[in-house]
């Protein structure tokens, strides 16, 4: 398998990793199977090089993800605040998985920005802020944070087996991320999963965990979506919007509407689209699209977000109806009108 970085690199990694005996490993906002699975992963491998490891996320993962996280240790900011400070403060060594910059931790982030640690990125977004690290491991020729924690052990330690918990932790993150190996996916990929599979990972328990144990609640909500997509053809866009009403009356729990962006793009002639999710004071907005639609552009101009070309997301003020025209405003500098 080619090496991502250098050796150069991985050299220093070495270096702060034998200084380094409290770990804090710190994960964005909403955080997804490959948030976690790259928490849960390193997060096992670093205990078992004998360092103190502690795994935070600035809010509550969903559900499906429990089963990365059997001893309930991952730390939630917004339910302990002080336990999160108190880490961040004994901590040496910060490890920031899966965002771009600290900014990604939101009400978290502050904290972890000011902080005295060393830090280290570790992450394959776009345009990481460099200059909030001191060390940084970064690409995006990877499908995911999981990939590229996987190599970084790799080139670190090649001789060290990953365990099946390791193993099972970070393929999550490279099926979820890839949305099950259909985007993002590279030729290192499919090693990096074949190793993966070898020593052990539990695809099986993977699949039924994440794809296949769905609360009554979320399959109805998802027949809701399905039901009320709307379709601009001029733009060749799909979106759905869930508002708070409609998540109200179908119970709706962290991680329900999880891939429900995909669903447009399943209808033949769509290439982009759009999912809008109202919350407590905003509407997140989630943006894909196929072939060679830059989404993340209108993400972070029109969304105040980013992310990736392909899949990015943001935000909009609390107007849901305003989604439609903010919509086609954003999608105008895009998509050439036929
Ligand atoms: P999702 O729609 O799955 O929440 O997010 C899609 C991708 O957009 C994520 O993988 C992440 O890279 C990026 N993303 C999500 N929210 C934000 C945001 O608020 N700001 C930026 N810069 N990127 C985001
Ligand atoms: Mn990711």
């Amino acid at each position: 398998m080619k090496n991502l970085f250098s050796n150069n690199l991985v050299a220093k990694w070495n270096e702060v990793l034998m200084r380094s005996k409290r770990i804090l490993i710190a994960t964005h906002i909403n955080p997804d199977g490959d948030a976690i699975g790259a928490l849960a992963g390193l997060g096992l491998y670093l205990k078992r090089m004998g360092h103190h490891v502690t795994l935070v996320c600035p809010t509550p993962y969903p559900d499906f993800l429990e089963f990365l996280d059997p001893n309930k240790e991952v730390l939630v900011y917004v339910f302990e605040q002080q336990a999160v400070a108190e880490a961040t403060e004994q901590a040496d060594l910060i490890i920031a998985a899966d965002v771009s910059s600290f900014s990604r931790m939101e009400m978290m982030g502050p904290l972890m920005k000011q902080s005295k640690p060393f830090k280290i990125l570790m992450d394959h977004h776009m345009d990481p802020v460099r200059n909030e690290f001191d060390l940084v491991f970064s690409s995006t020729q990877v499908s995911s944070s999981c990939e590229l924690v996987y190599r970084v052990l790799k080139m670190w330690k090649p001789h060290v087996k990953i365990t099946q918990e390791e193993a099972t932790a970070l393929l999550t993150g490279i099926i979820t991320d890839t949305n099950q190996f259909a985007n993002s996916v590279f030729p290192e990929t499919f090693l990096v999963a074949s190793e993966l599979n070898a020593a052990g990972a539990n695809t099986e328990e993977i699949f039924s965990k994440v794809y296949r144990d769905f609360s009554a609640n979320r399959m109805r909500l998802m027949g809701y979506a399905l039901q009320n997509i709307k379709l601009l053809p001029k733009y060749k866009t799909g979106y759905i919007v869930l508002t708070r009403e409609i998540l109200d009356a179908y119970g709706y729990r962290i991680g329900d509407a999880e891939g429900f962006v995909n669903f447009p793009l399943a209808i033949k002639g769509i290439s982009v689209s759009a999912f809008f999710l109202q919350r407590e004071d905003h509407i997140k907005v989630s943006l894909r699209s196929q072939g060679s639609i830059a989404v993340n552009e209108i993400a972070k101009k029109f969304f105040n977000g980013g992310g990736h070309y392909n899949a990015s997301a943001g935000k909009m003020e609390d107007v849901p109806e305003k989604i439609e025209e903010r919509l086609k405003e954003a999608l105008g500098t895009i998509i050439a009108l036929t």
